[in-house]
């Protein structure tokens, strides 16, 4: 499973004497259940003529170990159940490092003096931790999910109410019965719903997904505190007992189609902002002036994009056009840089919140714009 963490501690790496191959693949099976990562990575492999004569395990070329290194450890470490690679690898270098997940990228290989971010960048923050609570009236289920994975399960079996034990078997009434039952129906539902706050203490999830029976579902949500009602993005039907697998298959379309719904909400916020020019930027060159003056709070920016910029090689200020001099320093050092890969940076490192949409819905702003702090 890949954090912010993981995210933070590849973009904060030093820069060292070795280049840096950064190595994105697709590991997602096709329609005849096949891979073909090995295609990508053949082409590539073929751009390096030096590696002709390279024979493993005597490398004489350092990009050659690389590459042998890479199909080792997809032969070794890769989990059959994930879809996603991101690999690091120093050229020449010992740092070698990778991390796998459930969710497929597009196949990218980049080399450059430090590891590129975005892939890896929009996995992470696509994909948001949900707790997923199913109910019955003596049984409830908390799921942990995260990246269409199973992180955790919790399972909470409401212990009978006291006063059923105190009430001698037999001979009474059905009346009675079932305002017995309803009482204990309520007790069990405060149970879970403590169960619940104490999940959201400890896990952390960004949102609550409740599945049982209408009726179930509608008298549970009474039992949870504001904070937990306000939390929760979807309720439907579900037989508390399904296996997690199916329970995490049919819920996705939903969990989809509401991320879907929060980005189009965002960029429709991001619209109006700008056309009342108010704390927004759209397009690259005004959103990368924001962001190196620290007053991006959101960067909306589309989906597997990579556009040419340069950064000034004395100041260190990005642009998106080509520049003769620095209008800053006035330096004509100058080097070339993925403009968008440079905007992710400064926004995860600023602590700045970074949305991925669809990139058809950002088509006018070239890919990216930006609510403002101040
Ligand atoms: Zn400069």
């Amino acid at each position: 499973m890949i954090t912010k963490q993981d995210l933070e501690r590849i973009m904060d790496r030093p820069t060292g004497e070795h280049p840096v191959l950064s190595l994105f693949l697709d590991l997602s099976v096709n329609s005849d259940n096949k891979r073909t990562h090995h295609i990508f990575l053949s082409q590539k492999r073929g751009q390096f003529n030096e590696l002709d004569s390279d024979r493993t395990p005597h490398h004489r070329e350092a990009i050659g170990e690389v590459f042998s290194r890479v199909d080792q450890w997809l032969e070794e470490e890769f989990e059959e159940e994930n879809r996603g690679v991101a690999i690091y690898a120093e050229i020449g270098g010992e740092w070698f490092e990778a991390v796998q997940f459930p969710i497929a990228i597009q196949n990218r290989m980049v080399m450059n003096d430090r590891p590129v971010i975005t892939p890896l960048a929009q996995v992470i923050e696509s994909y948001h931790h949900h707790g997923v609570i199913l109910l019955d009236r003596e049984h409830a289920r908390i799921l942990s999910v995260y990246l269409g994975s199973l992180l955790d399960e919790i399972e909470v079996r409401g212990t009978p109410h006291p006063a059923a034990h105190s009430i001698q078997a037999g001979g009474y009434s059905q009346g009675r019965y079932q305002r017995r039952k309803a009482e204990e129906m309520r007790h069990f539902f405060k149970e879970f719903a403590r169960e619940a706050e104490e999940f959201v203490n400890r896990y952390k999830p960004k949102d609550l997904v409740i599945l049982g029976t209408e009726e179930n579902v509608a008298n549970f949500r009474e039992f949870l505190s504001e904070r937990l009602q306000k939390m929760v993005i979807h309720t439907g039907s579900m037989r508390v007992d399904e296996p997690a697998g199916e329970v995490m298959q049919k819920l996705q379309p939903y969990l989809d189609a509401e991320r879907e719904r929060e980005g189009q909400e965002l960029v429709e916020m991001l619209r109006n902002r700008v056309e009342q020019d108010y704390l927004a930027t759209a397009g690259l060159q005004s959103t990368l002036i924001a962001l190196q003056e620290g007053k991006v709070d959101t960067l909306v920016v589309a989906r597997d994009q990579e556009r040419e910029g340069v950064r000034c090689g004395t100041c260190e200020f990005v642009f998106a056009r080509e520049i003769a001099a620095c209008p800053y320093c006035g330096s004509k050092e100058t080097e070339e840089v993925d403009a968008f890969e440079e905007m992710i940076r400064m926004a995860e490192g600023q602590g700045a919140a970074v949305e991925f949409v669809a990139p058809d819905v950002l088509g006018d702003m070239r890919g990216v714009g930006s609510l403002l702090r101040f």
